[in-house]
This record gives structure tokens, C-alpha cells and sequence, in this order.
């Protein structure tokens, strides 16, 4: 496959793009706000103006949307990519969804002669960046092998965990574990923070020790400086938790532990982070 077109040009998308572009690939690019598609144009992108015409001719169209009402708008609303894509192309849905509505794009895809992977990631931001990302794929194993190429020029690997929706439902496992471990770090440094301890030397014990896991590592630092630069939204996470509990729900599990993280990120957003990194969690929780 040549001609890709990427649909998203978010804080993952955007350097998604741009790996597919450094790769050689013939990329074609929308994106709501047309601002974001700019830097992808100076380094050779072409624009469209909308889902429909960014996915004419192309052998596989990615999206990487914020939700599943931007996912529906982009593939099937007015000027949708589905209602123009060749029988036989590829679509490839990477965001963060529920799997209910995943399963429904792909079958609506399947329906039209187009094939259909899940496909979201693990990774954020830097990782996107230096194409470090793993993607959890659901599917058929051929379509899985026809998209490899791709998932290869943006990350370090693909996992084909089962058919279509299985890779969205290991994705809302896995961030249903990092929203609880980032929930619970911003109330152990907001007490050590009201407590008096020394913020730097309790982070560098929690990073140390058994409670460091990878997520943890990698928000601590900007818990300890204050610094929300966005790497990942605090809505998005809210939104992931939301997922992952009807998910669960549907295998009659209540999931209290994400209804606690969710209300600590609902607390951020009301604080006014709606704009700034999951690391602000903790803000709300320190005292002033
Ligand atoms: P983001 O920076 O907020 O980008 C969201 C994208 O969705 C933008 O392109 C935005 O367009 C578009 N969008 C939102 N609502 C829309 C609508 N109604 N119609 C059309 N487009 C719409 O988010 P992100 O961090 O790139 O995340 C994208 C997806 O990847 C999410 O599902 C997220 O959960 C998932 N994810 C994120 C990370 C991370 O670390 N950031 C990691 C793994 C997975 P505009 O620019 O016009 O607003």
C-alpha cells in the first residue's frame, strides 16, 4: 500500500502523519480544524477539505479521533470517509472507543466491501513521535499482515489480539489500569504535599519502588514540577474510564475502582485543566 490518508491531527495523530510521510508514503490528511493540517502540508502532505475527499483513492484510511461521536462524524456523518472509499481499501480505527460502537463501524464497513481493523495504541505523544507506539489490532489475520507496513512506519509493533473490537476492549483494560494508578499517585503526592514531605525524595522512592510502573514514571514528573504541557487530555482519560466501565458492565462487573479515578480526573477538569496533561489530577488534591 502507497496512497494512506490520515483523518486526525490531534496531539497522536498529527505525529502519526508525519512518520507515514518520513516513510515515503503517498499521505493525504484532514482534519477538523484545517490550522492543524499546516505543518503536515510544508513537509508534502496533500489537504483535503473533508473525511469524503481525503478518502477517495486511498488503500487505507486511519483515524485518530477523540471519541466515538468524532469517530461517527468522520466515517459516516454528511461528508464521511466510508461513503467514498474503494471496495477492497482498509480502515483502520486507532482511537480510544467503546467496543459497542466499534463493532458496529467495522460491520458497517464490511457491509460496504471495505476492510476493517481496530487498531488503537498504546504509547502517548512521545512515543508517536519517535514511532515507538504499539498497536493492539482486532481483525482478520490477512487485513492484519496487509497493515503491518503501517503500524511498522508508526510504532514498534502490532499485537493481533482477536476479531474486530478485541483490540479496542484491550485498549480500555489497559487504560482503565493507568487512569487508577494516575488517580491514586496525584492523592499520594497531594498528601505529601499537605503532609510536609519532601515531593522530589517521595517521588524518587514511588519511581524506585514496587508502585513504578511505567504510567507512573512517566507523569510523576510533571505532578513534581507542575508542568501540564499536554501529552494526554485530562477529558480523554474521563472518557476511557466512562468506556471501560460500560465495558465492563456488560460482563457484570462494576468497575468502582475507575468510578473513583474518574471522579479525581472530573475533579481536575472542574479545577479548570480541561486543556492540560492527566498529570494535573494531582492539583485538586494539593493544598494552595
Ligand atoms: P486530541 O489532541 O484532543 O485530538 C483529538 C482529535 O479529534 C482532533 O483531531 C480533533 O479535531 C478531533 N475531533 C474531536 N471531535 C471531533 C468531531 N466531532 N469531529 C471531527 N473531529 C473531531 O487527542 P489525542 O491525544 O490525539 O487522542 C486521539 C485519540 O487517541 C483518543 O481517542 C485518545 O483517547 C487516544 N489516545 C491518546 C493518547 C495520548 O497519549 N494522547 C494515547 C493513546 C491513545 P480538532 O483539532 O478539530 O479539535
Amino acid at each position: 500500500m502507497k496512497r494512506i490518508t490520515c483523518l486526525g491531527l490531534g496531539l497522536m495523530g498529527a505525529p502519526m502523519a508525519r512518520r507515514l510521510l518520513d516513510h515515503g508514503y503517498e499521505l493525504t490528511v484532514w482534519n477538523r480544524n484545517g490550522a492543524r493540517a499546516d505543518s503536515l502540508a510544508k513537509a508534502g502532505a496533500r489537504v483535503a477539505a473533508s473525511p469524503a475527499e481525503a478518502a477517495r483513492g486511498a488503500e487505507a484510511v486511519i483515524a485518530m479521533l477523540a471519541d466515538d461521536e468524532a469517530s461517527r462524524a468522520v466515517w459516516l456523518g454528511a461528508s464521511g470517509a466510508l461513503a467514498t472509499m474503494d471496495r477492497g481499501a482498509l480502515a483502520i480505527e486507532s482511537s480510544t472507543l467503546t467496543v459497542r460502537w466499534v463493532r458496529d463501524l467495522g460491520a458497517q464497513a464490511e457491509a460496504r466491501g471495505i476492510g476493517f481493523l481496530d487498531a488503537p495504541v498504546t504509547g502517548s505523544k512521545p512515543q508517536a513521535e519517535q514511532g515507538a507506539l504499539n498497536f493492539l489490532v482486532g481483525g482478520d489475520a490477512a487485513a492484519v499482515e496487509r497493515a503491518t507496513p503501517l503500524f511498522m512506519a508508526m510504532g514498534r509493533g502490532r499485537v493481533h489480539v482477536g476479531p474486530a473490537g478485541s483490540g479496542a476492549l484491550l485498549k480500555l483494560i489497559n487504560n482503565f489500569m493507568c487512569g487508577v494508578q494516575l488517580a491514586s499517585l496525584g492523592e499520594a503526592i497531594g498528601m505529601a504535599q499537605r503532609s510536609g514531605l519532601d515531593i522530589r525524595r517521595t517521588a524518587d522512592v514511588l519511581a524506585a519502588g514496587s508502585p513504578g510502573s511505567p504510567i507512573v514514571k512517566m507523569v510523576l514528573e510533571g505532578m513534581v514540577s507542575r508542568d501540564y504541557t499536554p501529552n494526554f487530555l485530562v477529558p480523554l482519560m474521563i472518557k476511557d474510564l466512562s468506556y471501560a466501565m460500560e465495558s465492563f458492565a456488560a460482563e457484570g462487573i462494576d468497575l468502582a475502582d475507575a468510578r473513583a479515578a474518574r471522579e479525581r480526573f472530573i475533579e481536575a477538569m472542574a479545577a479548570g485543566y480541561h486543556d492540560r496533561d492527566i498529570a494535573a489530577v494531582v492539583e485538586p488534591l494539593r493544598r494552595a
